[in-house]
């Protein structure tokens, strides 16, 4: 158990700093609760009763996190026109800016005092990696009877440097999470087709050989390789043949069910693996994406490129989670597509 430091022998600074790293702990509980502990501490330290978090962006405010007494309705996503608040001015400073009473003050003519009547305010612009972020400010519809004092100004500039860390913190963590996930993607994918590759093809039969075990599902594989590719390289040029592979991808791609998955695991070589299926429900799919290949029309400068495809189908085990397995399982019966003539399906049934 730690040790607790009653409230009342901390200086105002050491209270906010005492709150702070209990906000901080906080973190798990997501940024949009910390920014309201952040808030309460704001309003029971200055005495002020709306405690807000705007972002700026151009000419408008927006309420990213708000405290306001009951019957004020206030909250995220409600937007201002920067003007019109107090706070167009704070963005201006580069420090807290502050009134007991606006109605003595130069910001009785301003517009915000028109519209809100906000006697009392204290905010501070936020800076987040160096740009404006937007404020952190506190306000109340009663002028207040003690004027803002230093130590106010420390607290109100403590916290505002934990809001810009904090927020900057978290943006950084998203760029990262986002960054981790698209190069994850990048990995995985095939960049000419966007299939997947290899990798994401193993990726996935993890998965499915361990939903298909439990569920005592079969599952079935279909190998795919465009029928003289070279040739169509040669005759048609290396840039028409990359299109052509786009294609064949894309007629895989649409004869499949949502939980399929179809990859490019060589240069004009596919593979769909078909969690669920039987051997006669993949040859049937290889069928019709037979015909959408036949059906293609691919232009090149010396006219339409004609594309066909030999298939192999095999109702697999599906405790196999490697593609080199899948590839010899369905390799054999490729070429016997490839030497009864080609642009044709050769089907077999699960092997011992
Ligand atoms: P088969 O009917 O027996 O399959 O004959 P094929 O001509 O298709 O023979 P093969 O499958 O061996 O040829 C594949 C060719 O694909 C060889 C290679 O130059 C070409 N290739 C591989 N990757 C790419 C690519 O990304 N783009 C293009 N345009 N060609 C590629
Ligand atoms: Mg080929």
């Amino acid at each position: 158990m730690g040790f607790t430091i009653p409230d009342r022998d901390l200086t105002p600074s050491e209270f906010v700093i005492h709150r702070l790293y209990d906000i901080t702990s906080r973190y798990d509980e997501g940024l949009p609760a910390q920014m309201e502990g952040l808030l309460r501490l704001g309003l029971e330290r200055f005495g002020l009763d709306i405690g807000i978090v705007s972002l700026i962006v151009e000419d408008t405010y927006e309420v990213v996190a708000a405290v306001a007494p009951e019957g004020v309705a206030l909250g995220p996503g409600d937007t201002f026109e920067l003007g019109n608040t107090y706070c167009s001015v704070t963005i201006g400073s580069t420090g807290p800016v502050g009134f007991e009473c606006a109605a003595e003050s130069e910001f009785a003519t301003h517009p915000a005092y028109g519209i809100f009547k906000l006697e009392a305010y204290i905010g501070l612009p936020i800076h987040v990696n160096g740009e404006l972020y937007g404020t952190l400010n506190f306000s109340s519809a009663a002028a207040r009877e003690r004027s803002f004092e230093a130590a106010d100004l420390d607290a109100l500039r403590l916290m505002g440097s934990w809001l810009s860390t904090e927020i900057g913190r978290r943006e950084t963590e998203e760029q990262l999470v986002a960054a981790q996930r698209n190069l994850e993607n990048l990995v995985r994918t095939d960049p000419l087709t966007d299939l997947a590759n290899r990798r994401g093809l193993e990726m996935a039969l993890k998965g499915f050989s361990r939903r298909c075990s439990l569920d005592g599902t079969s599952l079935s594989c279909v190998l795919v390789d465009i029928d003289d590719f070279k040739q169509v390289n040669d005759q048609f040029g290396h840039a028409a043949g990359d299109r052509v592979i786009q294609a064949v991808a894309r007629c895989l791609r649409t004869s499949l069910r949502p939980g399929d998955v179809a990859a490019r695991v060589g240069g004009d070589e596919f593979m769909a693996v078909l969690p669920g299926a039987t051997a006669e429900q993949a040859g049937a799919v290889a069928t019709r994406v037979g015909h959408a290949v036949r059906r293609l029309s691919v232009q090149a400068d010396a006219g339409p490129i004609p594309v066909t495809v030999s298939i192999g189908v095999a109702g697999v085990e599906s405790h196999i989670t490697s593609v080199t397995e899948l590839l010899s399982q369905t390799q054999e019966l490729l070429r016997e597509s490839k030497a009864a003539g080609k642009d044709s399906v050769t089907l077999d049934e699960i092997r011992a």
